[in-house]
């Protein structure tokens, strides 16, 4: 199969040579035709699996195509995503495939000054990408007007709810012209977005192309249990151990960040940290010296990672569990892209028991335990595996004391082959109609 096969025009065919697609993956195959078609679509589609040039080829076909041309302060087809690096991340794609196309291409985003937003989109923008608060910011200024709007792409969905976008996307929904076609991407698929399918989209196409929130498997994943408080010390370890090249990890909060990246400079470690604090340009500057190799270890939060592609990152390294399991695939999704192999090691204290098995559960499969000597937490973690169970091994009976003392060191968990996996859940359910779209505001998260 190729591009060609699949209906793609000569301009964006010339774009792919450039880029040096030759062969369109899975979620193309299926997507291009069905959005080419005007069908709507509910993706089941991971980060990596190439879902942009899945669902940005066709639409900028369509842009090109059909329809009018685009007057003052309108837009024509509108790609949500949670996050700024993501906006960009998306709107290089597309500038790249609509290299020969005559569009108007743009992406806007908070954090930084709306006023060039505002005049930009004077003229009219054929394709915009946006990250929710501020594209209402822009709408109920009168920057913006959706008149003119065909298709509208929410990608990675599933992260706007998370990170608290329902009222703004319920809002944006209101505004939009009821005759449009709808496209959603996301990694996975709770009940929440699928009433937001439900409301959102018109008789779709499902797609998936890979198995319902099975974490990539070309990434070799362990953990390491260790007390809350030694978890810096055991990173510095563990990185001269293994001799870490270029490594990114997550931290649970901001302040988490901050004080990792803290230690780490000052044992003279070349670190930087990734936040929602920290102002845009800085953000991005972080990130383009860890893309160069200039920075070693990138240190981020969840919502300031979103969007990372970094061509063969060889690990990633949770500093804290997730608070949403589904982050959890997300963050691994960062190495093991383009089928490379990749690392993802855990750092995981007794607190995050309950956390730890929601991630196994929720990728069906238990989490190899490696212990680290001289690391062995006081606190013990207790075992988990993917049906969900916290085991609770129950107390023995105190033993008499032996003279001397020494109790010998506690058993920390087992290594488990990971042919323990679960069976496979049904793929994507149908998607019911609900008569409001109330997946409710939640808390932002750092
Ligand atoms: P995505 O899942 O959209 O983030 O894409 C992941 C990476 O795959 C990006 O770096 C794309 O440029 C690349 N990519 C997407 N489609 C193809 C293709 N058909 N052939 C080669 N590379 C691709």
């Amino acid at each position: 199969m190729t591009f060609a096969t699949l209906g793609l025009i000569e301009p964006l065919l010339r774009s792919l040579e450039t880029l040096g697609y030759q062969t369109p993956t899975p979620v193309q195959a299926q997507a291009i035709p069905a959005v080419l078609a005007g069908r709507d679509l509910m993706a089941a589609a991971q980060t990596g699996t190439g879902k942009t040039a899945g669902f940005a080829l066709p639409l900028l076909q369509l842009l090109a195509m059909e329809g009018p041309k685009v007057t003052a302060n309108s837009v024509r087809a509108l790609i949500l995503v949670p996050t700024r690096e993501l906006a960009e991340q998306v709107h290089e794609a597309v500038r790249q495939y609509a290299e020969n196309l005559p569009l108007r291409t743009y992406a806007v985003y908070g954090g930084v000054s709306i006023n060039p937003q505002m005049m930009k989109l004077r003229g009219g923008v054929d394709l915009l990408v946006a990250t929710p608060g501020r594209l209402l910011d822009l709408f109920r200024q009168n920057a913006l007007k959706f008149n003119q709007l065909q298709t509208l792409v929410l990608d990675e969905a599933d992260r706007m709810l998370d990170l608290g976008f329902s009222e703004e996307l319920a809002n944006i929904y209101r505004a939009l012209p009821s005759r449009r076609q709808t496209l959603l991407f996301s990694a996975t698929f709770s009940d929440d977005i699928r009433l937001l399918a439900g409301q959102m989209l018109n008789d779709p196409l499902s797609i998936e192309v890979s198995p319902r929130n099975v974490a990539a498997n070309t990434v070799k994943q362990w953990i390491v249990t260790v007390d809350k408080k030694r978890k810096p010390e055991l990173f510095v370890h563990l990185m001269r151990k293994g001799k870490w090249k270029q490594v990114l990890v997550f931290a649970k909060t901001r302040n988490g960040v901050d004080a990792l990246v803290e230690k780490l400079q000052g044992l003279g470690i070349n670190a930087d940290g990734i936040h929602g604090d920290k102002p845009q340009a800085t953000r991005q500057r972080a990130l383009d010296r860890f893309k160069a190799s200039d920075v070693q270890i990138l240190v981020a939060t969840d919502v300031a990672a979103r969007g990372l592609d970094i061509e063969d990152l060889p690990l990633v390294v949770n500093f804290d569990l997730p608070i949403v399991a589904e982050d959890y695939i997300h963050r691994i999704g960062r190495t093991g892209r383009a089928g490379s192999t990749g690392e993802a090691i855990s750092l995981v204290c007794a607190d995050e028991v309950n956390l730890l098995s929601a991630i196994e559960m929720l990728t069906r499969q238990t989490l190899k335990r490696q212990n680290e000597p001289d690391f062995e937490p006081e606190h013990r973690v207790p075992d988990t595996d993917a049906s969900g169970q916290v085991v609770k091994k129950p107390k023995k009976p105190k033993k008499p004391k032996a003279s001397g003392g020494g109790g010998g060191k506690r058993n920390l968990g087992k290594w488990v082959d990971s042919g323990e996996v679960a069976p496979a859940e049904p793929s994507i359910k149908p998607v019911r109609k609900v008569p409001v779209f109330n997946t409710g505001p939640r808390k932002r998260k750092p």
